[in-house]
């Protein structure tokens, strides 16, 4: 039996500046071939558990790529065909099972669904093969990838810890499909709404009953009930939220499953619309908390949504407030890292912080914050996270500075990356616990590590192309009406 076991992976933000080229896919760009199956085997992601069921079968393996990127701007044409033509050029040599771990949110300089086009082609080449694909919770589901799949499954946890379970799910239905164990019928719609990440999250309402409902649905016997929240940064028609239901030949009961639960998500509509706080007014209310940790969100900028990560408005708002005992993660900005790196650790510097793109989907230039600090660490920014989320994986950062104003410990990195794991911190010998405020630049996924040691949250809305206020960015392609841009939509 030969399985083809691929990952093309990226959450694309339409509104973001940041370029997305075939080298932001990995550390070295992507993992291809037996570098693939090395870098992934092992590791608590979708691949992983494809390349263990693969095993367990005694199947031989093939692992064209492996391909991840932080969120960013749409997909170069060029990345897109390299990553595709990879994956499409080893199940055209034939093969029994395809199993893919992709995003779902990918949209390219040509295509508005990057993965439906892949699953589409892939389809073409293997008509009988069954294929199976594991999808983030923010996927955003069309027509092109259900049609051309036999199976799709989805995160049901945000943060995202269950990535294992989801590629475990769509790898063993796939396989039992395979050898006549089932037929999977699958379903899968969506109404006309546009939840804000920010709320989002599954410890929540509403998220929180749409998931229970899911796997409600699947205790009763459904072999896999999937709600994507979308993503609402990525401006195509198809945004916003959708289900999945996959029965064993019971297409009714996948239409009335996937049905309850997207009217039970159109009721809670206005429960996914999220409201922020400016940052000056939370700064100021966090400065009033007396014990810590307390956690400074800066959400607006989130590299793991296509933010900069080089915006100071939250940073600039600490230090005017003179916040003590902060740890700031993290500013990209590879220049003033290589201007910390030529001072050495021990120097005093001054020097132009982040800033250094615009924004012109929200109407903002660069502004850098001119700060003054001693250098207190250089390193090669690599750590293995421990979990819960992505556990096992290897993580690069570039290499990273720590800024210390005295007041700030400001983590400053070549390479985008979210905190949602403490070795961020502690693999720069910084402990969390022990600070007074930690400010970090996430939405949700700081929760994976960070929730258990922070006593207080105060979301702070900065400045940057993750920002939750739909009325700073021109929607031009989404379906319309749609909830909540347009608050007369109807189901
Ligand atoms: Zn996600």
């Amino acid at each position: 039996m030969r399985v083809v076991i691929a990952m093309m992976k990226h959450e694309t933000n339409t509104f973001s500046p940041v370029p997305t080229p075939l080298e932001r896919f990995g550390k070295d760009g992507p993992a291809w071939g037996l570098d693939a199956l090395a870098a992934y085997a092992g590791t608590a992601t979708p691949m992983g558990a494809f390349i263990d069921l693969a095993r367990a079968e005694g199947a031989e393996i093939v692992t064209p790529v492996a391909a991840e990127a932080w969120p960013s701007g749409p997909v170069d044409d060029d990345a897109y065909a390299r990553l595709s033509d990879a994956i499409a050029e080893d199940v055209a040599k034939g093969c029994d099972l395809v199993l893919l771990d992709l995003h779902g949110a990918m949209v390219t300089e040509s295509h508005e669904d990057g993965e439906g086009e892949l699953v589409a082609r892939l389809r073409g080449l293997a008509p009988t093969t069954p294929i199976a694909v594991a999808l983030d919770l923010h996927g955003n589901l069309s027509d092109r990838i259900v049609d051309n799949a036999d199976v799709v499954t989805g995160f049901k946890t945000y943060p995202h810890t269950d990535m294992y379970e989801t590629g475990q799910q769509a790898g063993s239905i796939a396989f039992r499909a395979l050898k006549g164990g089932c037929r999977p019928a699958m379903v899968w719609g969506s109404r006309p709404m546009l939840p804000h990440i920010m709320r989002q999250g599954t410890a929540d309402a509403p998220m929180h009953e749409l998931i229970a409902a899911a796997r409600r649905a699947e205790e009763e016997g459904a072999l896999a009930v999937s709600v994507f929240g979308g993503f609402p940064h990525a401006d195509i028609r198809d945004a916003g939220l959708s289900v999945v239901a996959v029965t064993d030949g019971d297409h009714e009961a996948a239409i009335r499953i996937r049905d309850e639960i997207l009217d039970q998500a159109w009721s809670a509509r206005h429960d996914f619309v999220y409201r922020s706080e400016p940052a000056a007014a939370a700064v100021a209310r966090a400065a009033r908390l007396d014990q810590g940790p307390v956690l400074l969100l800066d959400h607006c900028d989130n590299c793991g949504s296509g933010g900069t990560q080089d915006v100071t408005a939250v940073l600039a708002e600490i230090l005017r407030q003179g916040l003590e005992d902060v740890a700031a993660f993290a500013l990209h900005d590879p220049a003033a890292v290589a201007a910390m790196a030529k001072a050495g650790v021990g120097a005093e510097v001054t020097l132009p912080l982040g800033g250094k793109l615009a924004m012109p989907s929200i109407g903002r230039a660069g502004e850098p914050l001119t700060v003054s600090g001693r250098v207190k660490l250089l390193c090669d920014g690599e750590f293995v996270i421990r979990g819960p989320m992505y556990t096992g994986v290897k993580v690069g950062m570039g290499r990273t500075a720590v800024l210390d104003t005295g007041k700030v410990e400001i983590v400053v990195i070549e390479r985008h990356h979210e905190p949602w794991d403490l070795g961020c911190l502690r693999s720069l010998g910084i402990e969390p616990t022990a600070k007074r405020f930690i400010m970090l630049k996430s939405r949700v996924h700081w929760r994976a590590g960070f929730w258990p040691v922070v006593r207080h949250v105060v979301e702070c809305a900065g400045v940057g192309v993750t920002t939750s206020d739909y009325s700073a960015l021109t929607f031009s392609r989404v379906r319309r009406p749609i909830f909540p841009l347009d608050s007369d939509a109807t189901p």
